[in-house]
């Protein structure tokens, strides 16, 4: 019980959640608490958005949590322009031999495909390619203009104290200054991934610094300008050209389908100024004029999880929780879905229904599906090891011709790791303490392919309930019971039990046919984060339900 002097002793914090950091996971963290009523005071040691490219890629699912904030068409309106090619081409350089070339539709073409659905098609919000910087600025833009959020740029976390209720957070001005006090009932470290506050907590990555063997250690992205090379030396447009020889493989991406460009390659070519222009006249094929716009250096071949997620009140989400190899793109990814988890759970911690296990079940959850996540990106990179790149490769003569039929060969195992929709969409909460299990065999996890499964721990499976709502936009903000089928049993007795605990809880009933059949049950309990809680064709006790998936079951 709480006496007088302690409510006296412990003073209200200044904000329920104290997010440290302002890339794309802790931004979409406080968006989805503010979405839910959860106010967080974001701290950020930058003064405006990153002004250098990063990853390219915005997942399927990235792109449904997206949707859920409203913020999916401003994403799209980023980038490229809709009808840009997305093409993934290797070359020898850029007017040499095209030796492999995989097509992929325009941002147009693919939601021109969501659009011609069918009731069950799984993807309502198709993968979206926009330079993370591009993206960055409109969700900041969205995060200064929401009231809930506290946004502190120009800002540097120093450290922390757990209080027995909260957390104290350390901040001064970036560069120096009086350090200040602030005050949460939790804190997150979306900090990246020198992240400060998982080297406070003491936790340490595990996992493997693999060889892809095509290009892993230590790499330099530089950020390009080079105004004539579209009109004037690339014969087909694509999205991203690797230029692949003997001695040399490098990858450029466009980012504006005009004169700007992000180069990776690794160190010991480009090393310099001078380096980098000579190295990108080597790619193209011809002298170019190249402006050099900014550099950053980062390490290729990561597959690194933290040992832990979480300590007490402090939690850490994203490149802070894990490191990947960027191949199929899924380090922001991983860390979005990261904080979708996370989100409801403080915030239902903070509204006081949540029950003692529940903000530990983030743990539970993510790590697996962070280990998982980054195993699938080294393993989608193994077969470049094999590229034979012969000396022949370049030669217009028969062997060179078979060189550069035995390279097309080996990339066209690359298609996956850019159209992956099973690491996408298909992370499942096996085991989880917060899951009501039903018993259904256990699907194949397979990288490429996305099987829908209302079996619970899985995302929930989608529907289209008219030419353009989805299932997924008449989902409650907390808890929603599914009712399908003709002669769905009451929800009143589940309602009432959930009034009572103060838990969010909205009822659809949904009368197509096909809900009943991908479902395969009458009833199905989806998670404020989309995922399947519980199902079946009749209600169990109410209590015991609501208790199990709200985290009230030591694990
Ligand atoms: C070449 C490359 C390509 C990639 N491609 C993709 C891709 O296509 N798709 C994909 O999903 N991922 C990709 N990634 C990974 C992706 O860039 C990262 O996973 C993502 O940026 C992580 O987001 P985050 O918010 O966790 O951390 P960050 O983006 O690192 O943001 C952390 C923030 O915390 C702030 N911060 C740090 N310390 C402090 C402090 N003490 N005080 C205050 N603020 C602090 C930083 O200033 C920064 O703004 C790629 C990465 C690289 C290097």
């Amino acid at each position: 019980m709480t006496t007088k002097s302690s409510q006296h002793d412990t003073p209200p914090a200044d904000t329920p959640v104290v997010i440290v950091g302002a890339g794309p996971v802790g931004m979409f963290l406080a968006l989805d608490l503010a979405s839910k009523g959860i106010r967080s005071t974001v701290i950020e040691q930058s003064t405006s958005h990153r002004a250098y490219p990063k990853g390219d890629t915005h997942n399927a699912r990235t792109m449904e949590h997206y949707r859920r904030l409203g913020l999916a068409d401003a994403v799209r309106a980023a980038g490229l322009p809709p009808d840009h090619p997305t093409d993934v081409v290797y070359l020898t350089s850029l007017n040499g031999y095209e030796l492999k070339r995989l097509r992929m539709p325009s941002g147009a073409e693919k939601m021109a495909e969501a659009a011609a659905h069918s009731v069950t098609s799984q993807v309502p919000e198709p993968l979206h390619r926009s330079n993370q910087m591009y993206v960055e600025k409109v969700v900041l833009e969205r995060l200064l203009a929401t009231e809930a959020v506290t946004c502190r740029l120009g800002t540097e976390f120093t450290g922390f104290e757990e209080t027995g209720s909260g957390v104290a957070v350390r901040v001064r001005p970036a560069g120096g200054g009086p350090e200040e006090v602030i005050t949460g009932q939790y804190l997150v470290g979306c900090d990246g991934a020198r992240s400060h506050v998982r080297r406070q907590l003491g936790l340490s990555y595990e996992g493997e610094e693999a060889e892809t063997g095509f290009s892993s250690g230590l790499r330099h992205s530089r950020y390009l300008r080079i105004p004539n090379v579209v009109k004037d030396v690339i014969r087909e447009p694509a999205w991203q050209y690797w230029l692949v020889r003997p001695g040399r493989v490098a990858s450029l991406i466009t980012l504006d389908a005009r004169e700007e460009f992000k180069l990776s390659v690794y160190a010991g070519n480009a090393d310099d100024d001078d380096a980098v222009r000579a190295f990108v006249d080597d790619c193209v094929g011809e002298h170019v004029d190249t402006e050099i716009l900014d550099s950053q250096d980062w390490v290729n071949g990561l597959a690194l999880v933290a040992d832990r997620y979480q300590r007490g009140r402090v939690l850490i989400c994203g490149d802070a929780a894990h490191l990947f190899t960027p191949i199929g793109g899924f380090g922001m990814n991983t860390g979005i879905d990261d904080a979708a988890n996370l989100a409801w759970k403080l915030a239902a911690a903070i509204q006081g229904w949540a029950g003692p296990y529940l903000v530990d079940s983030y743990d539970t959850e993510r790590r697996p599906a962070g280990v998982r996540n980054t195993s699938a990106a080294i393993s989608l990179g193994r077969p470049l090891r094999g590229i034979p790149l012969g000396p022949a490769l370049e030669e217009d003569t028969p062997e060179g011709r078979k060189a550069r039929g035995d390279a097309a060969h080996v990339l066209e195992t690359q298609r996956e790791s850019f159209a992956s929709l099973g690491v996408q969409l298909g992370v499942r909460y096996e085991g989880s303490p917060i899951i009501w299990p039903d018993g259904a065999p256990e699907p194949e996890d397979s990288y490429d392919r996305y099987v829908p499964t209302a079996r619970p721990g899985g995302r929930a499976p989608h529907l289209w309930l008219s030419r353009t709502q989805s299932l997924f936009d008449v989902l409650g903000p907390g808890f929603t019971l599914l009712r399908m089928g003709g002669h769905p049993p009451s929800a009143a007795a589940l309602a009432d039990a959930a009034r009572r605990r103060a838990i969010p809880l909205t009822v659809v009933d949904i009368t197509l046919p096909e809900a009943r059949d991908l479902y395969e049950c009458n009833l199905a309990l989806i998670r404020p984060d989309q995922h399947v809680a519980w199902r079946g064709d009749e209600l169990p006790d109410p209590d015991e339900l609501l208790t199990q998936v709200t985290g009230g079951l030591a694990p």
